[in-house]
């Protein structure tokens, strides 16, 4: 086993890391830019280094830097978290040449997950069902105008390079196709300097359901059942649950084999999400994250399992500590992502928190960096926490969440709190009858003015 990691990132996730490495006896280095030197997981860490100003791009995205840092206090893994460098693959690949160990899948497995057409071709080679749309790229206008005739409207038009919602347009005719194919390659091409585009038949109320798999890198793999997360603003998630209201144990341990299996056959190694659309009784594949997720922990909590333990036990070469019969759902888990952000436009609110007072008892966690007297800086992510109930079914979750965003209390700041008090307050969210487009909808009508 290791004897020191270094975690490459910040905030809530950096102290999810440090709190399994430490109780696994595990040191664990933080590095952090000027920006942190106050920031709660540069004081949880056993160690900590500079490595560099606030912009991302010189200091959590600076793989030289992070790299020295290893180097410096003898690390010998490095646990990326999520964004940042968690699904780089020429990181991954850095951190081998070098001799260390990248706490996550393969290079190679990083990279073609990473690019969306690459991804999409092995999902279904490996049995795995996808959206019906483009064989790859879309070159020009004429091809779209033929595959959207194809595979018939609505369509989608989606970078191949895209990420965190971007580059996407939906074309509902063909009198809407140039001017969607057009700004879609444009802006592809300024978000990511890529203007591949492709396309895919437009879903028009389908769930966000994901399953969560776990490989030993050497041909075993398990699932660990779904989450739905479908309550999203701007295709970005906001409140996830499991198990999904809308998914059966047979449909669960369906398309869970399905991705287990698939993720067998390549080796792959460590934690991974399988997304798909969910619509009218088919799964339909979007993406793999090759990375835990924001919204791991409701998944740790009915199963169970400590997923980043389990990936740092696999990256050092041990066996998997549960296999597929040893997990059994217990209860029902739902997260709340706490933002820094003031409604109705949620527009980002860094300063100062006056108070951070966190909810406890039975069934709740909260992973949060916040305490009194933090500052939050206006450089990154306005992720400021992560509150997780666990009931014993979905009323007790509900009730749970209700009564544990109650004692929250995030003093000096504007933050997305009220947003969960009215949502908690619709019927829909307490049935669990909601798609992708239920909270966008929700939204304007209730800020309408
Ligand atoms: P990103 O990597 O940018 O997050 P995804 O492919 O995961 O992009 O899609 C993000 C979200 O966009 C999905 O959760 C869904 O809400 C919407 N979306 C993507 N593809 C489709 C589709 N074919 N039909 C309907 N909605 C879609």
């Amino acid at each position: 086993m290791f004897e020191k990691i270094l975690i490459a990132n910040r905030g809530e996730i950096a102290l999810r890391v440090i709190r399994a490495a430490r109780e696994m006896g595990i040191k664990s280095v933080a590095v952090h830019s000027t920006a942190d030197a106050d920031a709660m997981h540069v004081r949880m860490a056993d160690e900590s280094v500079c490595i560099g100003p606030a912009s991302s791009s010189q200091s959590y995205l600076n793989k030289a830097a992070i790299i020295s840092a290893c180097e410096i206090t003898g690390a010998q893994a490095v646990h990326p978290g999520y964004g940042f460098l968690s699904e780089n693959a020429a990181f991954s690949q850095a951190l081998e040449d070098h001799g260390i160990t990248f706490i996550g899948p393969s290079a190679e497995h990083i990279r073609i997950m990473g690019d969306k057409i690459t991804a999409k071709e092995t999902a279904k080679e490996l049995g795995i069902p996808v959206v019906p749309g483009s064989d790859g790229g879309v070159p020009d206008y004429e091809t779209a105008q033929t595959v959207a005739a194809e595979i018939g409207y609505p369509v989608i038009i989606k970078a191949t390079a895209g990420g965190g919602g971007r580059g996407m347009k939906v074309a509902k005719n063909a009198e809407e196709l140039e001017i969607a194919f057009r700004t879609a390659r444009s802006e592809a091409k300024a978000a990511f300097g890529n203007d591949e585009v492709y396309i895919e038949k437009y879903l028009q109320k389908p769930r966000h359901i994901e399953i969560q798999v776990f490989g030993d890198g050497k041909g075993k793999a398990v699932h660990l059942g779904e989450r739905d997360c479908s309550l999203q603003r701007r295709h970005q998630k906001v409140f996830e649950e499991a198990p999904g209201p809308a998914i059966t144990p047979k449909m669960r341990s369906e398309i869970g084999e399905i991705c287990a299996n698939a993720v067998a056959k390549i080796n792959y190694i460590g934690a991974g999400t399988i997304e798909f659309l969910y619509e009218d009784g088919k799964f339909y594949f979007i993406e793999m994250n090759t990375r835990l997720q924001v919204e791991h922990p409701v998944t740790e909590a009915i199963f169970g399992v400590d997923l980043v333990r389990e990936q740092i036990r696999v990256a050092a070469g041990l066996p998997m500590s549960f296999s597929q019969q040893d997990l059994e759902i217990n209860g029902h888990a739902i997260e709340v992502r706490i933002n820094a952000e003031k409604l109705p436009n949620f527009a980002p609110c860094p300063g100062k928190v006056r108070v951070f007072h966190a909810p406890g008892g039975l069934g709740v966690r909260m992973d949060s960096a916040l305490y009194g007297g933090y500052s939050i800086p206006p450089y990154y992510d306005s992720l400021i926490g992560k509150l997780i109930v666990h009931g014993r079914d979905r009323p007790e979750a509900l009730a749970r969440l209700k009564r544990a965003l109650g004692e929250l209390i995030i003093d000096g700041i504007d933050t997305s709190v009220p947003l969960f008090h009215m949502l908690l307050a619709e019927p829909d969210i307490q049935n669990g009858d909601y798609n992708i487009h239920w909270l966008e909808k929700w939204l304007a009508a209730q800020f309408a003015e």
